[in-house]
């Protein structure tokens, strides 16, 4: 980490720890292709294949079905697909639609390899959590209309902005019961709350190394059961990633992936002391501020995550007068072609455009200790002084 510098920004990525940084060095001088039957070969297999099952602890599932990605991206890219068979492999109608909640990351609004009209949008509550009652009829609904038809739907585990935990078990139960195939993107999620393949009740589950203190562009897809076979491979080459994923494998990212995964899991511990930095976060920001918005404070909400805006507050200027002083956050709103567009994931929750210009989120992890907090209140204090001198001189 850069000396001097709060990074509160994990969400956006984790920094790596130094068992991850040592795992990926120790790769990077690893010569064989994991192909070759030769020593060295066999030397990078043996690391691809000890990452899997590091990666197959973390998320309780079987080591077969996890398939190496160059990350979240990539790995949705390939789960959102018409072209899933389910159940023996027997000759069955393509999916023909996929409904994914209004506040997914834009990997999965994208729609993968379904087309853009047959991607649906379901609304979420205030809260942030997808309305699983609204969910529940549109998908009878949808089943009625269309005599049965097969169809997809993925919802995230945990939102990377807000931190609101969604009901993906509870969605997976109706899809099931419908004949649908369940995704979710557990990005965010994997590392940050307990987590297993099998308690989602997900049929593919994506995950990415760097949001959980592993490599950039590393990640998996889990093809958690085993009622699904795909038409196609992700990639066509060399028969890679069980003849999934041709492509030479990225043994390094692979391995510090398996580092990040293994420590992810016995840190799972260290939760509470992330909470309890958080939850002091919280009481100050308000304490200071009583006008201050928590997005989705009464839902589970990741730890590590808080979304606040003082409605009025600018984002994108306060991320760069932190930045300024040291500290790294991100601002809740994204810049597109030159102009700040509110979050997509506050507006589908019903905020108003003052408060999603306004909001900044702030993400904690291994790394984060009490002074960073202070700084960054420290920080916040003079910004949000400066505001309040700004009004009362209008
Ligand atoms: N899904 C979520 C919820 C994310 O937050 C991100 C990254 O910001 C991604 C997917 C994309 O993952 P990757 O950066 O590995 O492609």
């Amino acid at each position: 980490m850069m000396p001097n510098r709060v990074y509160l920004d994990y969400n956006a990525s984790a920094p790596p720890r130094p068992e991850v940084t040592k795992a990926v060095t120790d790769a990077l001088a690893c010569a064989g292709n994991a192909s070759s039957v030769h020593a060295e070969g066999r030397r990078a297999r043996a690391l691809i294949e000890e990452a899997r099952e590091q990666v197959a602890e973390l998320t309780g599932a079987p080591p077969a079905s996890i398939i190496f990605t160059s990350g979240g991206t990539e790995a949705s890219a390939f789960a959102l697909s018409p072209q899933w068979l389910c159940g023996g492999g027997s000759p069955r109608r393509p999916l023909a639609r996929l409904f994914v909640s209004a506040i997914e990351h834009p990997s999965v609004l994208a729609g993968g390899q379904f087309a853009p009209e047959d991607v649906e949008r379901l609304p979420v509550t205030s809260r942030g959590a997808v309305d699983l009652a609204h969910a529940a009829r549109r998908l009878e609904s949808y089943s009625q209309e269309t005599g049965g038809a097969p169809f997809m739907v993925s919802l995230m585990l945990a939102n990377n902005e807000t931190g609101a935990v969604q009901p993906v078990a509870g969605l997976a139960a109706i899809a099931h019961r419908l004949g649908g195939i369940m995704h979710t993107d557990a990005v965010q999620g994997a590392g940050k709350m307990a987590f297993s393949a099998a308690a989602l009740q997900a049929d593919l589950i994506s995950l990415s190394a760097h949001k959980l203190a592993g490599p950039k562009g590393v990640g998996a897809l889990i093809v958690a059961s085993d009622r699904l076979t795909h038409a196609r491979p992700l990639l066509r080459g060399g028969g890679q990633e069980m003849g999934r994923r041709g492509g030479t494998e990225n043994v390094p990212g692979i391995a510090g992936f398996g580092a990040a995964a293994e420590i992810a899991q016995r840190e799972l511990a260290s939760l509470p002391r992330t909470k309890s930095l958080r939850d002091r976060l919280e009481a100050e920001l308000r304490c200071m501020a009583p006008e201050t918005i928590i997005f989705s404070e009464s839902t589970d909400r990741l730890v590590n995550t808080t979304s606040f805006a003082v409605p009025g507050m600018q984002a994108e200027t306060l991320v760069i007068a932190l930045d300024l002083q040291g500290i790294a956050v991100s601002a809740g709103s994204a810049c597109a072609s030159g102009k700040v567009a509110p979050s997509h994931v506050l507006g589908a929750m019903g905020a108003s455009r003052t408060a999603a210009l306004a909001a900044i989120r702030v993400s904690l992890g291994w790394g984060t200790a009490m002074a960073d907090i202070e700084r960054f209140l420290a920080a916040w204090s003079a910004l949000y002084a400066r505001h309040k001198d700004r009004l009362a001189a209008a």
